[in-house]
This record gives structure tokens, sequence and C-alpha cells, in this order.
């Protein structure tokens, strides 16, 4: 076997569960003992500025600048108890993952010769000024302009890592655009809160404050660190460009909800310890479908918070992944043939007054406020199913979606018989009817009785990529690797817009002297009957659908470069800018980052396939067929001819495959060469990525079909890179 393989296999086989030493506690005695949460604070504030810092973090209000002078001393004190040295401002750029640049808290005492003290101030806490010259910002910030501004974000606990105090932080350009994820999400979250708050107003006056919630589920794969090294692919793209499937993969389906590997659950067990001390509360850890893919969640919780602990974690899960010899693997689609990796975004609006807004209610009153915000969900994700494609929409995702396995890359809503059901009633009750309160209660509408009908409420359908879960709402296709803020910016942004709309219609109605729940029933019945295309119960990964949803006019595309084009249409900045979470400078802006992403994976991904393809691959298989002619040309000296015509046979066979398949090879990666020459001299940075798209991608398939043929050709003593049978079955 190639040496190199054969020693990572080797080393990987061997391995054995690695230790790990257990907080000796009940986790709630050291839960969240890493973060400065509200029990922290209450011990290190004076009662009037924990007063003010937690009305600003529950009703929105804006932190004055000696409020922060004070949680910095308070803060200082707590991380320097905890042995912290460095603090640094933790912020989202529109790359993957997250930043940090870290500074002391030492600096010269104030006086004349003062000695090395410690020091953190509110200006320090509250801003900083990093140069953002390197981050993506698709043409904001020009590089002679590099300023960039981090601005903390107080409904997000700071915390510790290692030595280091961490600030979450917001980012954004001198002009005042936002650089990041968590500035036009903070926005969109609070464009939700005013609009729901105004909707929940209609049937409950004591409403103040309407919270979205999100609960993520973690999908990731484990590969053993020696086998990832041997994998050149996989280290610089985070998937695997070639390798023939494994003759058992996940066929048997009994890696699902089966035992986690010893070796995983230790990986687990220490990721679970980790995320406690950061007040992270994680809750189910699961073998997935695909061999070696695992699945972590935790409770749901306020999204800004849940995405800043999704961020985390991942990080986490990579460092810790490290000790136990695993490389973490959180792309969308690292091997062919099994299943990809996703991360459900489990949404919902809650009030301030405890009551889920996507939970069927109690009273008739209740249940007509859960069925308005249902149908207008489900009219927000009609209306912007191209958007909502859009924001989940990348260069690896794009493996994920609409292969078998996961939801096409075809927006549509999931109700359950149920609530179908109640919205077919509503839309079926006669315009004239005159529906009083009591009426209602009467009639019920079948709504009255969802409560107890959706506790054995089981049908699940898995294959809907937006999917109303009982008291929430699934989206399933959000990739395992994305910032989570993509999605939920989208999400809660056009429900905002939605939700404005619903409310002046409902205004304008009883302005002409409707009663208000006829102005809301003759509204949602409008809403039923037009949004009816989105819906769809029925199997989402067979073909039927897509061509039933192109009937329905739902947006099919699956090119992501024209995908992107969705952030920019005249109704999504129009719809963007009225609810003020991004203006079209700012949508401008990110999309040429996305475009160049994509353009960049994908040139990255040619390159690594090319270098594979003539590096590694060909001179094996002409190794191989070397081999082969060489048997041949013996037998041919010891056999007279018509025997050793026979006896050859099989080698003639294969030496001619192998020819067929290196000439593939060899044919296709010139070809994607030139093709990829072609596209770089294009200027236009959304053409680029078209043309990367249209003419690159189309290759990858085409050289990596020859490869695998390759693979089961060739000695298997001979082949380089560990196979698939070898990456995805943890010992
Ligand atoms: P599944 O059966 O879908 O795999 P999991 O238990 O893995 O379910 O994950 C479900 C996620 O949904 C959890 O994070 C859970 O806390 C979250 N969740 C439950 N209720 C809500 C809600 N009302 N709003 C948002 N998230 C919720
Ligand atoms: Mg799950």
């Amino acid at each position: 076997m190639s040496e190199f393989r054969f020693r990572a296999v080797e080393e990987a086989s061997k391995r054995l569960p690695i230790e790990v030493e257990s907080p000796g506690k009940q986790t709630s005695e050291y839960y969240g003992n890493k973060v400065f949460d509200r029990k922290q604070m209450a011990r290190y504030l004076s009662r009037t500025t924990m007063k003010i810092i937690t009305d600003a973090i529950d009703e929105g209000k804006t932190l004055p600048r000696e409020v922060a002078e004070h949680v910095a001393v308070g803060m200082k004190q707590w991380s320097m108890e905890m042995g912290v040295t460095h603090y640094t401002h933790w912020f989202q750029p529109l790359t993957d993952g997250t930043a940090e640049k870290h500074d002391s808290f030492i600096d010269y005492a104030d006086v004349p010769g003062g000695d090395i003290i410690e020091k953190f101030s509110g200006k320090l806490l509250a801003q900083q000024e990093p140069d953002a010259s390197s981050f993506p910002s698709g043409g904001i910030r020009n590089t002679f302009e590099a300023r960039g501004y981090t601005a903390w974000d107080p409904s997000s606990p700071a915390f510790i890592v290692n030595d280091t105090l961490c600030i979450p932080t917001v980012f954004i350009s001198y002009t005042g655009e936002a650089l990041d994820y968590k500035t036009p999400l903070l926005k969109a979250l609070s464009a939700v809160d005013r609009a729901a708050v105004d909707v929940c107003k209609l049937f409950d006056s004591s409403v103040k404050k309407v919270n979205s919630f999100l609960g993520w589920e973690q999908e990731f794969f484990l590969v053993d660190t020696a086998l990832y090294h041997a994998r050149p692919d996989l280290k610089l793209t985070g998937r695997t460009l070639m390798g023939h499937e494994s003759a058992k993969n996940q066929q048997l389906e009994d890696h699902y909800f089966g035992a986690v590997p010893l070796r995983v659950a230790a990986f687990m067990r220490e990721v679970e310890f980790e995320a406690y001390k950061y007040g992270i509360p994680l809750k189910t850890r699961h073998n997935e479908v695909a061999p070696n893919q695992f699945e972590i969640a935790p409770i749901y919780g306020e999204t800004n918070l849940a995405i800043d602990q999704n961020l985390l974690v991942m990080s986490i899960m990579d460092k810790i992944a490290t000790k136990h010899h695993f490389k973490l693997l959180l792309h969308e689609k690292p091997f062919a043939g099994v299943n990809g990796s996703g991360k459900h975004n489990n949404w919902s609006l809650g009030t301030d007054t405890g009551i889920g807004l996507f939970t069927p209610g109690k009273t008739p009153n209740e249940n007509l406020m859960f069925i308005t915000f249902i149908v207008n969900a489900m009219m927000a994700v009609y209306k912007n199913n191209a958007l909502l494609k859009a924001s989940i929409m990348t260069a690896n995702n794009a493996h994920r979606l609409g292969a078998n396995e996961a939801p096409p890359a075809i927006i549509s809503v999931f109700l359950g018989s149920q609530i179908s059901s109640a919205l077919d009633k509503i839309e079926n009750s006669s315009e004239d009817d005159d529906i009083t309160v009591e009426e209602l209660q009467k009639m019920k509408l079948g709504v009255a009785h969802i409560p107890e009908v959706l506790i054995d409420n089981t049908d699940r359908n898995r294959t809907s990529p937006f999917a109303f879960t009982g008291n929430r709402f699934e989206f399933r296709a959000v990739g395992s690797s994305a910032n989570c803020s993509t999605a939920m910016i989208v999400l809660n942004s056009v429900m905002a817009y939605q939700l404005v709309s619903f409310k002046n219609e409902i205004d304008k109605k009883m302005n002409s002297g409707l009663k208000k729940e006829e102005a809301i029933y003759e509204t949602l019945r409008l809403y039923i009957k037009e949004s009816k295309a989105i819906r769809f119960d029925g199997n989402g990964y067979s073909n039927e659908w897509k061509e039933e949803a192109e009937k329905r006019g739902l947006d099919c595309e699956t090119s992501v470069p024209l995908v992107i084009d969705n952030y920019t249409s005249e109704k999504t900045l129009k719809m963007f800018e009225s609810i003020g979470v991004m203006n079209e400078r700012e949508l401008e802006a990110r999309n040429e980052v996305k475009w160049e992403t994509y353009t960049k994976k994908i040139q990255i991904e040619a390159r690594v396939l090319g270098d594979l393809s003539m590096n590694h691959i060909i001179p094996v298989a002409t190794k191989y067929q070397t081999s082969l002619l060489d048997n041949v040309y013996k037998l041919n000296c010891v056999f007279e001819s018509e025997k050793a015509k026979v006896l050859n046979e099989h080698d003639i066979a294969l030496i001619e495959d192998i020819a067929v398949h290196i000439s593939g090879i060899k044919t296709n990666v010139d070809a994607m060469v030139e093709a990829r020459k072609i596209a770089n001299r294009i200027e236009n940075i959304r053409e680029k990525a078209i043309v990367y798209h249209d003419t690159v991608l189309p290759f990858f398939d085409i050289i990596r079909y020859h490869i695998d043929k390759l693979e089961l050709i060739v000695d298997n003593e001979m082949w380089p890179l560990p196979k698939y049978r070898e990456l995805l079955f943890v010992s």
C-alpha cells in the first residue's frame, strides 16, 4: 500500500479513546462560570448599573457611556480573578467563523514614571478600531480608509477563552455600514420585535416585547487526523473531491441513533463540559445517518445569543476534536454518496408575557393569534422564497441541496394535516359569514382543538426545507458551516415586513368599519388563498416536486451566483430598507463578497483537483498500467502466442480501461484549466462567479468519474489516498 496511506490507516486504527477529565460536579454547579452573565453581573456591578444594563438588554434601550465605564470595572475584576490577562473584541466578519485581536490589560499608570498596571476602561469595552482592511467588505471600505469599528453588544455576555476576555461586538465601517453578520441581525431582531408587538396588541394589549428564538442542530463529520492529513483535498477544500463509494456506507441505516463510538463519545463529553462552562445548554447528542456523522443540539434560546453560542461551539468542537485526534468537518458535503451536513434552524417568536406565537393557544383568541402568526410566516416565506434560498446558498451547501438526501433548492412550507385543515376551514368559510367572537368559539374552526391533537402529532415531513413542527418552524436548508445569522436576518426581516403589511391591512379594514375579528379573518382568508403555492406536504426529494414547483412559480434556480441576485432585487431592497435592516449599498457590497467567495472556492477546488489528478492519480495509474504491460510482455515471452493471447485478455482490457480514464482525466483537466484562464480574465465579480459556475464547475464531476473508476481498477496497495471505507468508519 502507498506508504503514506498505509501509515495513516495504521495509526488511525490503533487509536484509543482519550480520557476526559470530568468536572466532578453536577452541571448546574459549574454551568456558565466562564461567562459574565446576569449572575456574575449581580456580583460585580452595583444595583443601579445592573438595572440599567438589564433594561438595555431586555427592552433594547441605549446604554449611556458612563454605564459602560462601570461595567468595564466589574468585568475586569471578574476576569482578573479568573486569571485573565488579555481582552479582545470578538466579531463576525463576512468570512467563515469569528475574528479576534488580543490586547493585554497592561498599561503604564497615569502618573509620571508610572509602573505597569492592569487597565480596562469603558471606552475599551465599548469600542475599538481594528485595522479592518483585510476583511471582506465588498468595496464598502477602500483600503485607504481601513478603519472599521467594533462596538460592544451587551445582549450577548462576554466570556473567557484561556487567558482572554472575549467581548461580543458588531463590526461596522467608518461610514456606519455593517461589515459583519451581527449588525443586520440585531436590526432584523428589533424590526420583528416592533412589528410583532403591534400585531400581538390586536389580541393582547399587555405584550411589550417579542423575542425571536433559535434552536440550532449542528451536524458534523469526524475523521481521524492521520487520515485527514493524507487527503490534500479534505485539507485544502474541506471536502473530498474524489473517492469511490464504500461498498458499505449508509444503506443499512445502522449508524443513525446507534451507540456513539467510544472515541466520539469521549469527544462529545468533553465538548459538553466545555460548552456548559460557557452557558451553552447542549441537550442532545447522537449519531446521524451517514457513517462518522453526528449531531449536537442545545435547548433553544434568544436568537442573537444562540448564534454566538453556535459560533463558539463550532470553535470549541474544532479544538477538542484535535485533542482527540479527530478533524472536525463542518463542510456541507464532505463525501459524495452519503448524506451531507446541515444545521436545522428551529425558529419561533415569543412574547415577554410567555406566549409562543407559533404555539397553539388555549382559548379561541389565543388560537386566532396563533393562526395569524402562522399564516403571516407562511406568507412571508411565500413572497420571499427566492431570498430565503439565497440566504442559505453557498458553494458548499449547493452540493447538499438538491442531492437526494437533502431539501431541494426550492423553498416550500410543510404545515402538517392539522394546521392545513384549519387553514382550509378558514379559507372556505364564507366571506359573508358574520363572524362574532362567540361564533368563533362555537365554530372553533378546528383550531381550538389543536393543542390536544398536536401532542400526538407525529407527521413530521423530513423532506421539507421549512417545516412546522408543533411550536416552531424548522428551517432545514441551512448549511452546517453557516453562520446562522444569514438565515436569521432574512427570516426575521421578511416576517417583520409581512407583519407590518398585515397590520396596515387590518387598520385599513377597521377604519372602513369592519370589526377586528372580521378584518383579521378576511385578511387571513386572502393570505391563505394567495400563498397556496408555497404549501407542500409531499415528498420534497422527488422529481415530480421539481416540476410541480416550477408550475407553481416557486423559485427553482440552482446556480449559486444567480440565486445571490435575489438580495438586490427591487423587492428585496424595498423590504430591507423599509424595516431598516440593510440599505442598497450594504446589500450590494455583501453580494460582491458572496460572489467573490464563491469564485475563490471553486477556483481552489479546481486547482486541488487538477494537482491531485496530475500528481497523484495519473502517475499511480500509469505505474499500475506499466506493471500490467510488464506481465503481458512476459506472458508473451513464456507462452506460445495463442495461449498468451488468452491469458492476457483480462490485463489487456484493464490496460485499455486505464488508458481511457487517464486520457479522460488529462483532457478534462486541461480543458478545465483553459476554462479557468478565461474566467480569470473577467473583471466583473458577478460575471466571473457565473462563468466559474457554468464553465469550471461542470468539469469536477467528469474528472471525478474517471478517477473513481481508476480507484476500482488500480491495485489497492498502490492507491495513494485513503479510501472512503477508511475515512468513514471510526474504530
Ligand atoms: P429533532 O427531532 O428535530 O432532531 P432536536 O431535539 O434535535 O429535534 O432539536 C430540536 C431543537 O429545536 C432544539 O434545539 C430545541 O430546543 C429547539 N426548539 C424546541 N422548541 C422550540 C421553539 N419554540 N423555538 C425554537 N426552537 C425550539
Ligand atoms: Mg435532531
